[in-house]
């Protein structure tokens, strides 16, 4: 179905337009955004399972333009089609859209293989039919699991994932390698994300949790700003420094410019498939999170320390001179600057 979002200009006529499925989701935003300042045209897909149609005025008030959006599930044949052939001219497929709450992929695990990789199959079968040669998939570290040496490069070992969410990220790596393999106009980047964090600083648009949020972040600028009572640390007996899990945060708008990135190099045309690692190379503690939001924002965060939560690995983060090296690209937002963003943004969506 076709929304009334449509923008056109006339001297749009030269840009390569791309598509970007779960463009109003918290990493397809922020990819929106850079992708407009890049000069492409962008035609985003989305369901609003898990975003709201008012993040578009959000991208407008940053790039000055509403991107064309379509409300459609990508995990339905029929309607995405529709979209794939008024926009066969496109040069890349972004594709974000899935599920991604792992506890949420234990309890319902077909939910999350029927949205994941039909999404994805679909997906590919358009690229395939209508010839558009390029896809950036949205994969992560979770592929990883515990790993025995940090940081992690991409030729860590990928193991069975702890959850179904992650296996649908492991599943669908394997999914586009063979329908590459199969092909002689497909190309792809996988780039695994480490722990997206943060806001676009003009506050316009961030992350945006329906519910209760399973990431840090969030319930930290939640509890700071009185929605949530006490922000629970799960264990601090790890074998860490400070005994709290270790991630790599990695700032929502650099990841985004990361796609832009991966976009320009499948169009240089040098490789049918790559794998990146889109981190800081630096791993933090749940402590120095909390202590970055507390000397960033001036907020002092009423937390506890609790158990350890099933399913949580000890501490992971990238190895980036991949990225850094063939993408040239690079994370370059400090990390209190990071911590800072989500805060404007958590005080810009309590006002409205
Ligand atoms: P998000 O939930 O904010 O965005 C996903 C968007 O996709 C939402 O707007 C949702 O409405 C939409 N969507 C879901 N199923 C759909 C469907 N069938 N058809 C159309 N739209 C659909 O999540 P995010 O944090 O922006 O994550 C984006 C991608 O990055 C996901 O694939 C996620 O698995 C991956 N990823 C996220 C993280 C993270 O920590 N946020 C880490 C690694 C990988």
């Amino acid at each position: 179905m076709r929304v009334n979002y449509f923008c056109t200009n006339a001297n749009n006529y030269d840009m390569q337009k791309v598509i970007i499925t779960g463009g109003t989701g918290y990493i397809g935003s922020h990819t929106v955004v850079e992708f407009q300042n890049a000069g492409f045209e962008v035609v985003t897909i989305d369901n609003l399972s898990n975003s709201i149609i008012e993040v578009l005025d959000g991208i407008k008030k940053i790039t000055g333009k509403r991107p064309i959006f379509y409300q459609t599930d990508v995990s339905e044949q029929k309607n995405l089609e529709t979209v794939f052939q008024e926009h066969s001219s496109a040069v890349a497929v972004i594709h974000f859209a899935a599920y991604k709450a792992v506890g949420e992929s234990v309890k319902e695990p077909l939910k999350y293989y029927h949205n994941n990789i039909q999404g994805l199959v679909n997906i590919l079968s358009n690229m395939l039919k209508y010839d558009i040669p390029n896809l950036v998939f949205s994969s992560s570290c979770t592929v990883y699991g515990q790993p025995e040496k940090l940081p992690v490069t991409e030729e860590t070992p990928v193991v069975k994932p702890e959850s179904p969410y992650g296996n649908t990220k492991k599943i669908n790596e394997e999914i586009i390698v063979d329908t590459i393999n199969s092909s002689d106009n497909l190309n792809a980047i996988s780039l695994r994300y480490f722990n997206p964090i943060g806001a676009h600083t003009s506050a316009h648009i961030g992350e945006l949790p329906l519910g209760v949020p399973d990431n840090l972040l969030p319930y930290i600028t939640q509890t700071a700003i009185g929605l949530r009572q006490e922000l629970s640390v799960f264990g601090d007996d790890y074998n860490t420094p400070d005994g709290t899990a270790i991630r790599d945060y990695i700032n929502v708008c650099d990841l985004a410019k990361a796609h832009v990135f991966a976009v320009k190099r499948l169009l240089n045309k040098t490789s049918r498939y790559e794998t990146f690692n889109i981190g800081t190379g630096k791993g933090s503690s749940v402590m120095e999170i909390i202590k970055a939001f507390e000397i960033s924002t001036g907020q002092k965060l009423n937390y506890k320390i609790v158990n350890r939560r099933a399913g949580d690995i000890e501490q992971v983060w990238a190895d980036t001179s991949k990225a850094n090296k063939v993408l040239g690209w690079k994370a370059e937002v400090s990390l209190n600057e990071t911590v800072k963003s989500a805060w404007e943004w958590q005080k810009r969506v309590q006002e409205s």
